[in-house]
């Protein structure tokens, strides 16, 4: 397995996360100065809440958290490892994990994450994904999935680079957010139709930093088709990424 020995190409060198002391476990990422201009509300539903939390009910009631998957695309499964699909075209990735299925009230908040903006979800919406991946091995590096040049100007922000922020801290894991870039930009992949993803980002990206050996994990908020990370991981893969495997928050159900 190589090793990561330059990081200058990161923004956040993997020595300064290591170095970020443990946060609190049950509120990793919030101050207590940023929860007391919080109203105590669930950020999902509204309900009476811990300032900027998810409320007991969400928690429990968040669909598909916790239901079997196929492992390698993480779309739902009644049994079997790995779907039809992946057996029959396996994809460039090695495997998904999602937190929970992109349904209400998970669909509602990210929108309002990306589109409100809504900065007080990032922090719940991080935790609920590393809660999603505790068990996995961490990667030898995160990469968020790059937003297209205009889509980052319209936004003002990545959220997949925010989410992968907060990720990378609570689980000790490097980061970086130049690994990855869009060479052009491309139609909103929710603006096509299913049949016309992948020729939309195909040859959408680079990768422009060292990552041959490595174990590469993409980190995006949805995962739809799948076309999107796919692009990415034959990219990372063909630079002689060892493994890429793919974390979000929601995945919705690939049609066939
Ligand atoms: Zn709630
Ligand atoms: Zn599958």
């Amino acid at each position: 397995m190589a090793v990561v020995t330059d990081f200058r190409f990161m923004l956040e060198p993997a020595s300064t996360v290591k170095r970020v002391p443990v946060p609190m476990p049950s509120r990793p990422s919030l101050s207590a100065a940023l929860r007391a201009l919080l109203p105590e509300r669930c950020v999902f539903c509204g309900a009476r809440a811990q300032p900027g939390e998810v409320c007991t009910d969400c928690w429990r009631d968040l669909p598909g958290r916790g239901r079997e998957r196929c492992r390698v695309c993480a779309i739902p499964v009644a049994s079997a490892q790995v779907c039809g699909h992946c057996l029959r075209d396996p994809p460039s990735y090695s495997h998904s994990v999602t937190a929970a299925d992109y349904r209400f009230p998970l669909d509602a908040a990210i929108a309002r994450l990306k589109y409100g903006p809504d900065l007080s979800l990032l922090a719940p919406l991080a935790r609920l994904l590393t809660g999603a991946v505790r068990d996995r091995p961490a990667p030898d590096l995160l990469v968020p999935m790059p937003l297209s040049p205009a889509a980052l100007r319209a936004r003002g922000f990545n959220q997949a680079v925010e989410l992968a922020r907060l990720v990378a801290r609570e689980i000790r894991a490097p980061l970086s957010l130049a690994t990855a870039v869009r060479r052009r930009d491309t139609a909103p992949q929710a603006s096509l139709p299913f049949d016309r993803r992948a020729g939309n980002v195909r040859g959408a990206f680079a990768c422009e930093t060292p990552v041959a050996g490595l174990r590469v994990t993409l980190i995006d908020d949805v995962m739809t088709t799948g076309a999107t990370v796919e692009e990415l991981a034959r990219t990372l893969r063909s630079a002689g990424a060892a493994d890429v495997g793919v974390w979000v928050l929601a995945r919705t159900p690939r049609p066939d």
